[in-house]
């Protein structure tokens, strides 16, 4: 399948690693003008030599202000991926507020506000527009020790249907991918421990970990004109895992 951005604008948040890093590139080479946020400025530094025509935005995703004043000029933008995200093991009663806090206001509400300044463009220039939020298969099965991870996936995947209802009007979609684990630093966090990973890999019916790029061409497919009639789903890229 061959995917041209040529001429389109995209935002990509958490670009400075792992998936967020190699969407940016993706899409940077497939013809897009990229924005890539992140709250490292050292990983901007290398993605820019990585990629020159990048456009870097440090900032906080956490912060609500902060990030208001960091993507107030960040101009027209066509294609959104919303994949920050901030991950911690607690178990249940262990679960602590500090935690919580930083997992929702990452995880859910700072795609909220990126996708309402975002989308608040697209509507004033009636382009259109996709939108993809990377969630995780943890929205749709308990993971031990993802309390508040799970929870926070799964509250993105409402707001993916929700955006999705209130957007389709404006011709924008949206969309998430939700991928089993992937051995990023995110995925080192939580499953480098070798009978947590053989258990999680045992219920994965390819019998695999996704790689960064089957992560990476989903969000392609789901932002390109390929998946025009597609809006409002959340697409399992986890060899089988939800199905079973
Ligand atoms: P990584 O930890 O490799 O990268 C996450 C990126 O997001 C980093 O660049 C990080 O910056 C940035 N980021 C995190 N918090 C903030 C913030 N508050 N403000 C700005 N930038 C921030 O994660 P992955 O690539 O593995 O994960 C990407 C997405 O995929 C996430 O939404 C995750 O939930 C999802 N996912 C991952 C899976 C996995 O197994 N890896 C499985 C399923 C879903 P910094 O390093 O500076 O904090």
């Amino acid at each position: 399948m061959d995917i041209s951005f040529a001429g389109k604008r995209a935002l990509v948040t958490g670009a400075g690693k792992g998936i967020g890093r190699a969407t940016a590139l993706a899409l940077a080479r497939c013809g897009a003008k990229v924005t890539a946020v992140t709250r490292s400025q050292a990983d901007l530094h290398s993605l820019l030599q990585e990629c020159a025509s990048i456009t870097p935005v440090c900032v906080d995703l956490a912060d609500w202000g902060a990030t208001e004043a960091a993507l107030q000029d960040v101009g027209p933008i066509d294609l959104l991926v919303n994949n920050a995200a901030f991950a911690t093991l607690q178990p249940f009663l262990e679960v602590t507020p500090d935690k919580f806090d930083q997992s929702f206001d990452v995880n859910v509400k700072a795609v909220l506000h990126v996708s309402q300044m975002v989308v608040r463009g697209m509507m004033a220039r009636g382009s259109g527009g996709s939108i993809v939020n990377v969630s995780s298969q943890a929205s749709q099965r308990a993971l031990r020790e993802h309390t508040v991870y799970c929870a926070s996936k799964a509250a993105l995947d409402m707001l993916t249907k929700v955006m999705a209802l209130e957007l389709g009007p404006h011709q924008i979609r949206v969309n998430s991918v939700n991928p089993t684990v992937v051995m990023t630093d995110m995925g080192r966090l939580g499953w480098s421990d070798p009978e947590k990973s053989k258990t999680m890999m045992s219920r994965i019916p390819l019998g695999r970990f996704a790689e960064v790029d089957d992560v990476v061409n989903s969000i392609l497919f789901l932002l390109s004109d390929q998946s025009s009639m597609t809006s409002g789903v959340s697409l399992p890229v986890d060899g089988g895992f939800l199905a079973c």
